[in-house]
């Protein structure tokens, strides 16, 4: 899996032809009228109590559109992260220091990173073209993981099929997964990842989760039991607008690409757009936000085919959304802070004894939004030792940003 944004793929050109190779990026980029995000810079922040928290969620609603908040203001624990345009940076510092806010400088210059990651995909795409190859370890546009999808099901038809399940806005179309050992209507397991489209990380997870049930089905005992009973879908590519949208033209764009008449905003947070919980905390009613939650439930095309598809299923049994950037595992539901009657079952499953990091993780509210490249999607528990107090969803307040 890629690990950075930046990571190489074996000895890399000289200084002077990567100094070459990105201006060449730059001039394609530019060319290409794709965003530029030179100077931008992700400060992290460490509030010490719910007063700071609350000048950082302040500052989200001075600066509209203008902070992003890959990790959101939670509580004094946890560390917000956010990205800020340069014309911004001078302003938005002048507000953190005086109000005593103390920060560091996790990016420098975002844009170094996503031209290095630029280079990287060609420099991947490059060797794959000239093995016949796909890589597992490298970020691909649409087209290629669609085109992947093909032959992936067609290399391992007795135990894949892909299932059309509808067209997204802007008439992509909506392709999952289903591995399956037989059966009809068999108990299933939904997997979705990229809903948000700059997660790119969770796309490649997804590919990654496809090759690995094709390849463990037989060999690890838990899996094939799984399959065995049960079957499981995967939708790798949650909200392909979006996501042909970051290769194209805004790498770090999170929504659909629905628009409105009399909205002059692009694009619904489709995390957001779901019946359950709508419109409570860590949604957004202000279209231009990065969290907006769309006009009603199931608005959108993205949205409505997936839960079109689970309902007329029946018989799914488990969902899991993967994303990017925070390390934690989350419960249902996101919108509330309510223990479920299975807390501790899902926190220290039965049989499953945790090998894991220790990291206390927690399914508590925090935010990514970016899903920056580079971030791998891990989950974490605290050993069984030393239970944490937990708590799910998020926390009441004003517009976290995600997962
Ligand atoms: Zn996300």
């Amino acid at each position: 899996m890629q690990g950075t944004l930046g990571g190489g793929l074996g000895p890399g050109p000289s200084a002077v032809d990567r100094r070459a190779l990105l201006v060449c990026c730059f001039i394609l980029a530019s060319a290409l009228g794709q965003m530029n995000f030179t100077g931008d810079q992700v400060l992290r922040i460490l509030a010490k109590n719910e007063e700071q928290l609350s000048l950082l969620r302040d500052l989200e609603s001075l600066k509209p559109q203008k902070v992003d908040f890959w990790r959101g203001p939670a509580r004094p624990s946890l560390p917000v992260d956010m990205r800020v345009p340069f014309a911004e940076l001078k302003d938005v510092k002048t507000y953190l220091e005086s109000h005593g806010l103390v920060y560091s400088i996790m990016i420098k210059d975002i844009q170094v990173l996503l031209d290095e990651e630029r280079e990287t995909m060609a420099k991947s795409r490059r060797l794959e073209r000239s093995a016949g190859s796909f890589s597992y370890s490298s970020y691909h546009t649409l087209e290629e993981i669609y085109n992947w999808i093909d032959s992936f099901v067609m290399e391992n038809a007795d135990i894949v099929s892909k299932i059309w399940i509808g067209d997204s806005f802007e008439n992509r179309s909506m392709l999952i997964l289903k591995f399956s050992t037989g059966g009809s209507q068999r108990r299933a397991i939904w997997i979705d990842s990229g809903i948000h489209s700059r997660e790119w990380i969770t796309h490649a997870t997804g590919i990654w989760t496809a090759k690995q049930i094709v390849n463990e089905y037989g060999k690890d005992g838990t899996l094939t039991n799984i399959l065995n009973d049960m079957d499981i879908f995967l939708e790798i590519v949650s909200n392909p607008d979006g996501f042909a949208f970051t290769h194209s033209m805004n790498r770090l764009w999170r929504k659909n690409k629905s628009s409105r008449p009399g909205i002059s905003c692009i694009g619904v947070d489709l995390n957001r757009n779901w019946r359950s919980g709508f419109g409570g905390n860590g949604s957004n009613d202000n279209p231009c936000s990065e969290t907006y939650r769309g006009p009603y439930p199931h608005s959108e095309p993205e949205v409505a085919a997936t839960a079109d598809f689970i309902t007329a299923h029946g018989n799914v049994k488990a969902l899991i959304s993967i994303h990017s950037y925070s390390q934690m595992l989350m419960y249902p539901y996101g919108h509330s802070l309510e223990p479920v009657a299975d807390q501790e079952e899902l926190t220290w499953p039965v049989g499953s004894p945790w090998t894991g990091p220790t990291t206390a993780a927690s399914s508590t509210p925090s935010a990514s939004s970016s899903g920056t490249p580079g971030t791998t999607a891990s989950c974490c528990r605290p050993p069984r030792s030393s239970p944490q107090p937990r708590r799910r969803g998020w926390p009441s307040g004003p517009s976290w940003s995600t997962p």
